[in-house]
């Protein structure tokens, strides 16, 4: 079977999991030259293999809440491939999360770990439970009820999850109290754990920062640098507010931050001060718009941040919040670089757009790659149980983003070259992603 006629397949089975079949598509349109070049992979069906999981484990999880109220809600993991190494990827909550959200960010979880070069397969998992207005104790009564289903299936060298959107190091404590408590196990069965019980420091910066190391190597193949310039970035939690503080650190301005309810826009930029102020309300649950009676700036309900002129976009809220009218909104707002914080925060239509126009783009699965490489070392550090300094993880995470971009950069050049020189980093890295996986199948026989 060709991988247009495996893409067609996926298509008619998957309809209805449209952000899945969106995933799938952008790999396959990309791979071709790499898939002709190697008749193996289509001998083995490797493609076909790929889009099918290992396995979802689909369950209920029953918790009372705060008033003694019985609630019910679905939990899921999607173990997609351990090819690699054991499955890994993160724990989203949100009302939204469903079987097609969790099997397209799986999906681009096995490529994306893959392209760190650390020894990890692609899984993610989540539940449709809303911690939106939850007291502290119905989220560790519901943590805890998660795990209590959850740890039939996971483990150190098994299947190690780890946060998302909805999930950080307060939910993540809890359900690593409640497997060790199941389990007589202290482990790494979980990353993002607290510093003092095996979490690694740079952990939590790590998505976002890694994500502002990528841009600079973007950047300096372009010889420009990050210093003076307008950056608009949306979400305000873990992944943005922390690519707000690099880009800050490296001598950028961050214009923007956004959440569900609108769109903060501080012309001044934002500072550490500024920052650290924005992270606390958000851990808080306070609005994003008291922000102006503080500091000023602009509050702008229900509104995406792409509307401000700037020169570079790091979209960092979830997938598909970037449409073809967004993008031509930063395309004639002068953005020259968009580096997808978020996982596919673009849709496929806003990536032509983008790409069409030369502006330079950087696929989450590669740029936000940070955070699940820092996880590889925190199993690590957990398995030798030895602990290294910030400056020691932060030195290494620059390192893994520069290889990732060098890597995903010739890629592009040897499968992908462009008359005009243009990067095309996701077929890049979809290609240097998808070839380690390939090999290690190609070589386990048929038994993955
Ligand atoms: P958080 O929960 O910390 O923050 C998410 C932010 O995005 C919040 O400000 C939230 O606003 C906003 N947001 C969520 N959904 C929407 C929506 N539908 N419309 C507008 N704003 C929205 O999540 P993370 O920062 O951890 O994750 C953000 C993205 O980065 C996700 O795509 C995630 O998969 C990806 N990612 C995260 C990694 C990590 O290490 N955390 C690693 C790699 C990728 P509100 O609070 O109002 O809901």
């Amino acid at each position: 079977m060709s991988i247009s006629q495996a893409i067609e397949k996926v298509e008619a089975r998957y309809a209805h999991q449209p952000e899945f079949v969106q995933a799938v598509k952008e790999v396959a349109l990309t791979i071709a030259p790499l898939y002709d070049a190697h008749p193996e992979y289509k001998k083995n069906k490797i493609f076909e293999r790929l889009v099918e999981p290992d396995r979802i484990i689909a369950f209920r999880i029953n918790w009372e809440n705060d008033k003694g109220e019985v609630q019910v809600n679905r939990g899921w993991r999607v173990q997609f491939s351990n090819a690699l190494g054991p499955y890994k990827g993160g724990v989203r909550f949100h009302p939204s999360v469903n079987q097609s959200i969790l099997k397209f960010l799986g999906f681009e979880q096995i490529f994306k770990n893959a392209l760190t070069g650390l020894p990890m397969g692609g899984g993610k998992g989540g539940s449709d439970f809303d911690p939106k207005g939850k007291t502290d104790n119905d989220i560790r009564r519901f943590c805890y009820a998660f795990m209590r289903e959850l740890h039939h299936y996971v483990g150190k060298d098994v299947d190690v999850p780890a946060g998302d959107i909805g999930v950080g190091s307060r939910e993540v404590s809890y359900m690593f109290a409640m497997y060790k408590n199941l389990t007589h196990e202290h482990g790494g069965v979980l990353t993002g754990k607290g510093v003092g019980f095996g979490g690694s420091l740079v952990r939590t910066e790590a998505t976002g920062y890694g994500a502002v190391y990528f841009l600079e190597n973007m950047m300096a193949a372009q010889n420009d640098n990050i210093k003076g310039k307008k950056v608009l970035i949306s979400g305000a939690g873990n992944v943005s507010l922390h690519a707000a503080e690099k880009v800050f650190m490296l001598g950028g301005v961050p214009i923007t931050v956004s959440d569900s309810k609108g769109t903060l826009y501080d012309e001044a930029g934002l500072d550490q001060q500024k920052i650290d102020w924005l992270k606390k309300q958000k851990d808080q649950n306070k609005p994003l718009a008291d922000y102006v009676d503080v500091y000023g700036g602009e509050w702008f309900a229900e509104q995406k941040p792409w509307q401000f002129k700037g020169d570079i976009a790091i979209p960092s809220a979830t997938q598909n919040e970037v449409n073809e009218d967004d993008a031509k909104l930063l395309v004639e707002n002068g953005v020259k670089y968009v580096v997808e914080g978020a996982n596919m925060p673009l849709t496929a239509k806003a990536v032509d757009y983008i790409c069409l126009h030369r502006v330079h783009f950087a696929p989450g699965k590669a740029a936000n790659a940070g955070g699940v490489a820092v996880s590889a070392l925190e199993m690590s550090q957990n398995s030798v149980r030895q602990y290294k300094s910030f400056d020691q993880i932060d030195e290494r995470l620059k390192l893994i983003m520069k290889n990732i971009h060098d890597s995903a950069a010739d890629a592009s050049q040897k499968y992908n070259q462009t008359e005009d020189g243009y990067i095309d980093y996701v077929a890049g890295a979809n290609i240097v992603g998808f070839k380690r996986v390939a090999d290690a199948l190609c070589a386990y026989g048929i038994l993955n």
